[in-house]
C-alpha cells in the first residue's frame, strides 16, 4: 500500500500551486464570486490553463493534451478546488465531460473541429440533460429532434442549464425516437448556441449563481452534429456523467483552513471546548473524503469502473460539505449570518454564502438519494 504521489507529481502540484498564487487575480475572484458565469477575466484565466495543457493533461499530445496518466487530472481538480478560481469546483465541461466523449464516439470531423480550441480553452460547452419532468429520470426526457433531408429540427424546452449564457455549444440529449423503450429513443447532439431559434432565460439559485431555462423553437440542427450513433445518446451520457466525477476536498480544506485562522484571533472561541470538538469533527471527515477521492481517482487510475465507489465519494463529500457549513455557522453565532458586503462578516460572508451555495451540492450532478440507489445496487449487491 502505498499512499503518497511520486517526486514528478510532487513537483507538478508544486507547479499549479505556483501558477495559481500568481494567476487567481481579485478579479477572477469577483468574477466567480458573482455567480454570473464566466466573464473576461475566466476566459482569459482559462485561456493560461490551456496554453499549458493542464485542462486536458491526460489527453494525447495531438489534441492539445499532455498525455499524462489520470492522477494528473486529479492533482490539477484539487489545487483549482483549493483556489477557489472557478465556479462550479473547477468543472469544465468541455474538458470533463464533453471532449472525452467526442474522442470516444466522435466522428472525425467533430475531433478536429472541437478537441483542440477545448484543449487550449477557447470554447465551452454548457450541459443540455435536465427537463422540467426529468431530472434523476433522465431516460424520461421529452425534447423532441426529428429526423429532416439534411438536418434535425428541435423543439422543446430544457431546465437548470448552467452555462448556457456564455458557452459556445449546448451539448444536449434529445429523443429521437419516441415509439421505443425511453432509454434507446436518445440521441447526443452538439448544438451551437448562436442557432436561430434558440432561447435563454435566467433561473437564479439560492446561492445567487445563475443557471438557465432554454427553450428550442424549429432550431435546424446539422446532422453532422449527432455525436455517435442515432439513439445511443442515453448510453454515452451516462458515460459523459462518469467523467464528470472528478472529486476533491481542496474547497473545504481551504474554508476550514479559514475558519481556524479565524477561530485563533477570537479568545472566547479558540479556548471553547464545544468549538474545538466540531472542527476536529469537521477535520477527521475531510480525511475521510480526501481518501475517497484518493481511492477514486487511483481506480480511474487503474481503468477500474468506479461508479459505486463515485457514488459514496460524492454522497459524503457533498453532504460532508453542509455539516462543515452548519458547524461553522454554529461557531461563528449570529456573526456568521452576515453577507459579505456587511463589512463586518467573518471569513468575508464565506460560512453565510456557503448555507446557500452547499445546498445544490446534493442535488447537481445527481442527487442523494440517487447516489444512495446507486450504492444500494452497485456497491452492496441489494436487488434493482
Ligand atoms: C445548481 C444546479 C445546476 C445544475 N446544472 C445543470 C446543468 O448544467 N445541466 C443539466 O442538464 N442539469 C443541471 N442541473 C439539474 C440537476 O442535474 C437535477 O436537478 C438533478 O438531476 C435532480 O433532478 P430534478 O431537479 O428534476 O429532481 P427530481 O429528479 O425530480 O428529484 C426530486 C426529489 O426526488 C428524489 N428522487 C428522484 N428519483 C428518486 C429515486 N428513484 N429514488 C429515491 N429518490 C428519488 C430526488 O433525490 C429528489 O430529492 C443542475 C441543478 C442544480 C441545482
Amino acid at each position: 500500500m502505498d499512499f503518497g504521489f511520486s517526486r514528478e507529481e510532487e513537483a507538478f502540484r508544486e507547479e499549479v500551486r505556483t501558477f495559481l498564487e500568481k494567476e487567481v487575480t481579485s478579479g477572477l475572484r469577483e468574477e466567480t464570486e458573482s455567480g454570473l458565469g464566466w466573464g473576461p477575466h475566466t476566459w482569459e484565466f482559462i485561456g493560461k490553463l490551456g496554453a499549458r495543457g493542464w485542462l486536458t493533461p491526460t489527453w494525447p499530445k495531438e489534441y492539445g493534451g499532455l498525455a499524462l496518466p489520470p492522477i494528473y487530472r486529479f492533482i490539477m481538480h484539487e489545487e483549482l478546488n483549493y483556489s477557489g478560481a472557478l465556479p462550479n469546483e473547477g468543472l469544465v465541461v468541455g474538458a470533463g465531460v464533453a471532449g472525452p466523449t467526442i474522442m470516444m464516439y466522435g466522428s472525425e470531423e467533430q475531433k478536429q473541429k472541437y478537441l483542440l480550441p477545448i484543449a487550449r480553452g477557447k470554447i465551452e460547452f454548457a450541459l443540455g440533460y435536465t427537463e422540467p419532468q426529468a431530472g434523476s429520470d433522465l431516460a424520461s426526457l421529452q425534447m423532441r429532434a426529428e429526423e429532416k433531408e439534411d438536418h434535425y429540427l428541435f423543439n422543446g424546452q430544457k431546465v437548470f442549464n448552467t452555462r448556457c449564457h456564455f458557452a459556445q455549444y449546448h451539448w444536449i440529449a434529445v429523443r429521437t425516437d419516441p415509439n421505443v423503450p425511453k432509454h434507446k429513443g436518445i440521441s447526443l447532439f452538439i448544438v451551437d448556441m448562436s442557432s436561430p431559434g434558440i432561447a435563454v432565460a435566467p433561473l437564479w439559485g439560492l446561492d445567487g449563481i445563475r443557471t438557465n431555462e432554454v427553450f428550442y423553437d424549429n432550431v435546424k440542427v446539422p446532422k453532422e452534429n449527432l455525436v455517435g450513433e442515432k439513439n445511443k445518446g442515453f448510453l454515452y451520457t451516462v458515460t459523459a456523467l462518469e467523467f464528470e466525477r472528478v472529486l476533491s476536498v481542496g474547497g473545504l480544506k481551504k474554508t476550514l483552513e479559514e475558519l481556524v485562522e479565524y477561530i485563533k484571533t477570537v479568545p472566547s472561541l479558540r479556548q471553547d471546548s464545544t468549538v474545538r470538538q466540531k472542527v476536529s469533527q469537521i477535520a477527521t471527515e475531510i480525511e475521510i473524503a480526501r481518501l475517497f477521492a484518493y481511492r477514486l481517482a487511483w481506480l480511474q487510475q487503474n481503468r477500474i469502473v468506479a461508479n459505486y465507489e463515485a457514488a459514496a465519494s460524492k454522497l459524503f463529500t457533498s453532504e460532508l460539505s453542509q455539516r462543515m457549513t452548519a458547524a461553522g455557522m454554529e461557531i461563528l453565532g449570529l456573526l456568521g449570518m452576515l453577507q459579505r458586503d456587511s463589512g463586518k462578516a467573518p471569513l468575508d460572508g464565506k460560512i453565510e454564502n456557503l448555507c446557500r451555495e452547499t445546498l445544490l451540492n446534493t442535488i447537481a450532478g445527481g442527487t442523494s438519494e440517487v447516489m444512495r440507489n446507486i450504492i444500494a445496487t452497485r456497491g452492496v449487491d441489494l436487488p434493482r
